[in-house]
């Protein structure tokens, strides 16, 4: 896949992972293929490859909803031309206070000014689209069935693929060790490989990203937590087409995985994880099990499948992620640098997220406006005290569970 180092690109993606070959895709899209994605390792090694690639659509903002809409329709369109493992299997959102059923209210109002059908359901319409689940101490949920599932990683490989086919580069093995700024522009990045001259880079670099930014001086508070699903053995009644769901009330979700259950949470406390912490060539890796931090969310879900109390465990996945201290992604161009574009800090979210904010950033970068408005993800909205490491480990523990307050399901 590595292909001949080149002396200059118009556009140089920082990284490879569901972002930047997004990125990359869309730029391609639109006509620009002067375009090197340089990844230290190979595609999708960082966070992307592990993820759940669950595709929720519900949002408060219509506008949000949009852009999910946008890509459960593109890996839909994807799906048709080659598998991706998408599937429209919808999702339950389970409801446990009368609070959380008014919240569920608000985001079927918001989908339907999106254009996005969803509605209520009684616990009793809950066992019949989620067999053998405990329903008895319910107060509802919602159901929206344009909610999808997918593979990040035959994502990531279609997304290369098409950019790849209109002449994008996409070259393995090399890490961007500085971006070259002259008079307030970028005009290179420095390499493993030596130098690539080139007119705009986005900085995709996952978790990573924020200690780029640093060595140019541009803040970009994002900070890793250690983020946690666990794999069942087969459980049955649980099958292959079965809705995803969400429990946000005990700060749990998951989908069928092989006959089992995937069950996953955003915990209350969750673990800052240094990127100083991870090996240089971290790459298709996971962190250690740490049954202390996810323990009691495992026997949240098990007591909402009572059947999993006599299922082991395949596996508990530990995957770094990085999230943002007010969970909204960061996509903006730097305001020091021209030519310095960000998308980073996906707040798991990234898998969901790559199809419409990638598509943002190549409008930017192709036609000097983003085409939606960005003001809310932009780098402004922080202070430089919001990138001080010590603030930022302090204030990230919360992030994960922020995603299920009742203000953002
Ligand atoms: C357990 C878990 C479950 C998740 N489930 C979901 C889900 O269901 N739905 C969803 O939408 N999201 C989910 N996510 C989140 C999703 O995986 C991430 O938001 C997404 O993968 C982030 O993509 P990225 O491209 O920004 O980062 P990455 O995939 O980490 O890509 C960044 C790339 O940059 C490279 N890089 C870094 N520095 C450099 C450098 N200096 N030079 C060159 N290359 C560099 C890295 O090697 C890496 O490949 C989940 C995450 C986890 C951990």
């Amino acid at each position: 896949m590595t292909e001949s180092f080149p002396s200059h690109a118009q556009i140089v993606v920082i990284g490879g992972g569901v972002i930047g070959t997004a990125i990359a895709f869309r730029l391609a899209e639109l006509g620009l293929s002067d375009v090197a994605v340089l990844e230290r390792g190979q595609l999708g090694c960082g966070t992307s490859w592990h993820a759940a690639g669950n595709i929720p659509l519900m949002e408060h903002l219509p506008e949000m909803v949009q852009l999910n809409r946008l890509a459960a329709d593109l890996y839909e369109s994807f799906e048709q031309q080659q598998s991706i493992g998408w599937k429209r299997c919808g999702r339950v959102m389970l409801a446990r206070t009368e609070s959380r059923m008014a919240e569920f209210r608000s985001l079927i109002d918001s989908a339907r000014r999106a254009g996005v059908e969803a509605c209520l359901m009684s616990p009793q319409e809950v066992r019949g689209r989620l067999p053998g689940f405990r329903t008895d101490d319910l107060a509802g949920a919602l159901w929206s069935p344009a909610d999808g599932r997918v593979n990040p990683t035959d994502l990531i490989g279609t997304y290369a693929r098409k950019a790849r086919d209109h002449g994008v580069s996409f070259i393995e093995g090399v890490k961007v060790n500085n971006v070259i700024v002259s008079e307030d522009r970028v005009t290179a990045v420095e390499t493993d490989l030596g130098v690539l001259n080139c007119e705009s880079v986005v900085n995709c670099a996952g978790l990573w990203a924020r200690e780029l930014g640093l060595r140019n001086r541009i803040d970009i508070p994002l900070y890793a937590v250690e983020h946690f699903y666990a794999l069942t053995e087969p459980v049955d009644g649980i099958t292959s087409d079965m809705p995803t769901f969400r429990d946000p009330d005990a700060l749990i979700y998951g989908r069928e995985e092989v006959g089992g259950l995937l069950i996953g949470c955003f915990d209350l406390n969750a673990k800052p994880l240094s990127p100083e912490a991870l090996p240089g060539d971290f790459s298709f890796s996971l962190l250690n099990e740490d049954w202390d931090q996810f323990g009691p969310y495992m026997e949240r879900g098990i007591h909402l499948v009572p059947a999993l109390a006599d299922k082991g465990i395949r596996t508990l996945v530990n995957g770094p992620e990085s999230f943002t201290p007010d969970g909204l992604p960061i996509l903006d161009q730097a305001p020091s640098v021209n030519g310095y574009f960000v998308l980073a800090g996906l707040n798991s979210s990234g898998i969901l997220r790559s199809a419409g904010l990638s598509l943002a950033v190549a409008e930017w970068i192709v036609n000097g406006d983003p085409g939606i408005d960005v003001s809310r993800f932009s780098l402004s909205r922080f202070r430089p005290e919001h990138n001080d490491e010590v603030w930022l480990r302090d204030q990230i523990r919360q992030a994960p569970s922020g995603h299920f307050s009742t203000q953002d399901v």
